[in-house]
């Protein structure tokens, strides 16, 4: 005296089941990008990780020499402003 059997009709047909568990929700590396992180990863491996670690502050130097080129921009429009008169 069971429901088991209406319960499986309600599956459908042709899916895929995934692996295990959330594997096929889980994320993949942000580095690499193919391989899926476990747990608390945010990378598969040390060698992302130092190669993501590289490029965040690659990236972060970009940020920042952006930002005093905008500055000595500013200020050379200032200095200039101010020689012109
Ligand atoms: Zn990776």
């Amino acid at each position: 005296m069971s429901d088991v059997t209406s319960n499986a009709q309600v599956q459908p047909t042709g899916v895929r089941t995934p692996l295990r568990g959330d594997s096929e929700g889980a994320s993949l590396c942000p580095v690499c990008g193919q391989r899926p992180l476990r747990g608390a990863q945010t990378v598969c491996s040390p060698r992302c990780r130092v190669s993501r670690s590289r490029q965040r502050r690659e990236q972060a130097r970009q940020v920042r020499d952006r930002a005093i080129l905008e500055h000595v921009e500013a200020i050379r429009r200032l200095v200039e402003g101010e020689g012109a008169r």
